[in-house]
């Protein structure tokens, strides 16, 4: 196995599925079961995942709702994601904690390092929601700040393109899929990964990143056993 622990991050907008809003319950179900298979073969899993598919704090302005106020209704959106996966996760069997980044003890436990740490080691599927519980932030940020927190050995950045390409796959017949690049080439070639922020938390962390299709079955497990190149690998 190549990897102990991971931190997973997936976006909200994957969990739309063919919707146009909100959640997909055969998403959910088909990301359930590709985490199942890892966690099976004992990997620890943490997860953070976005909450584009329900509301983003730059729409904010564009209906006359102040900024700040617009990330934390983000931040509640990302709450209702990690609570629908936690569900589905427990529905097939697996254990988990879900823990906020702002306090909300009805639902979930607040961030406490030590204790998601624990968590892990007891082989409970953590998930962080309320992204780091600021605004000006994003989910992609929170993945990179809590991988560095837990010792993840990486992030997986869950998308519905199967790596970084040289252009846009989808405009340029020509674009080619990279199975590795640097953090410095990244930043020199502009290819957009995640948000600087979260870019270069990894980067001065020495915490690699691994952009691929969380859509395509098969392919989390195929990473994990590290049998098969998958996706694209910064570090
Ligand atoms: N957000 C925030 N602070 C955080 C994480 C998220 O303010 O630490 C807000 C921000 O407004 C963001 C929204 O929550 O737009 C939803 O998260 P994100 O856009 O990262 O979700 P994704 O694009 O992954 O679906």
């Amino acid at each position: 196995m190549s990897y102990k622990r991971i931190l997973l991050k997936l976006s909200g907008e994957a969990l739309m599925g063919k919707q146009n809003y909100g959640i997909d319950p055969a998403r959910l179900e088909q990301y359930a079961l590709e985490i199942k298979k890892v966690k099976d073969q004992g990997v620890e899993v943490a997860i953070v995942i976005g909450g584009g598919n329900i509301y983003r704090g730059v729409q904010a302005e564009a209906s006359g709702i102040d900024r700040v106020q617009g990330d934390y209704m983000g931040m509640l959106a990302t709450v209702i994601n990690a609570m629908a996966i936690q569900s589905t996760l427990e529905k097939h069997g697996m254990y988990t904690r879900l823990m906020s980044g702002i306090k909300m003890e009805a639902v979930c436990e607040p961030f406490i390092r030590r204790r998601a740490v624990r968590h892990l080691e007891k082989g409970r599927i953590v998930i962080f929601g309320a992204g780091i519980g600021n605004p000006y932030f994003t989910t992609d940020s929170t993945a990179s700040l809590r991988a560095i927190e837990i010792e993840a050995d990486v992030v997986l950045k869950g998308t519905r393109v199967d790596g970084v390409y040289s252009a846009d796959p989808e405009k340029d017949p020509n674009a080619v899929r990279f199975e590795k690049l640097s953090f410095e080439e990244v930043i020199s070639k502009g290819y957009n990964i995640m948000d600087m922020t979260a870019f270069t938390l990894c980067q001065e962390n020495n915490v690699p990143i691994i952009v691929f299709d969380m859509n395509k079955p098969g392919n989390l497990q195929k990473l994990i056993e590290g049998k098969e190149q998958v996706g694209t690998l910064i570090s």
